[in-house]
């Protein structure tokens, strides 16, 4: 990283925020191999204490990676940017809705008027009989298939 792909960037810096998104830029552009905070600092006029908040911040932001590094023949550290895993590549999981399957709430006509915040309000999950079988129902349903999940486990 040169100098010269700086330097305008310091004429046009108003902010805070600006600066902050300079510098970020400033770090992925400098791709795997990093960037020495010593050498950054230097780019933007940046004080070493002012230049560390900053890089502090991008790094509590999961943004970057700050390794202690020799530069010049002092400690510093070297900036990396965080490489994203594209969203393809993200494992998909299935969403179980089992536990959910048959909730009466879904089509409940009261369901507008249904509150947990009132106590006073008669139209409630506490107070719903609705709710009150269909978690009971529920309930023994899966103790019922548990129990012949275990049937069959000692079977085989
Ligand atoms: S708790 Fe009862 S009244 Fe409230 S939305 Fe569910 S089924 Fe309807």
């Amino acid at each position: 990283m040169s100098s010269s792909e700086f330097s305008s960037s310091k004429l046009s810096i108003r902010s805070k925020s600006d600066l902050i998104d300079k510098v970020f830029d400033a770090i992925t552009t400098s791709g795997e191999e990093g960037v020495f905070q010593t050498e950054l600092c230097k780019l933007f006029s940046l004080d070493s204490r002012d230049g560390s908040r900053l890089v502090g911040n991008l790094e509590k932001q999961s943004l970057i990676t700050r390794e202690k590094a020799l530069y010049n023949g002092r400690w510093t550290y070297k900036l990396v940017v965080k490489k994203t895993i594209p969203v393809a590549d993200i494992e998909q999981k299935p969403i179980d809705l089992s536990s959910i399957d048959g909730a009466p709430c879904i089509c409940c006509t009261f369901q507008h008027l249904c509150s947990i915040d009132d106590e006073s309000n008669s139209i409630s999950p506490a107070k719903c009989q609705i709710i009150e079988e269909w978690v009971t129902t529920s309930f023994n349903k899966f103790v019922l298939i548990s129990q012949s999940e275990q049937c069959g486990e000692l079977i085989n």
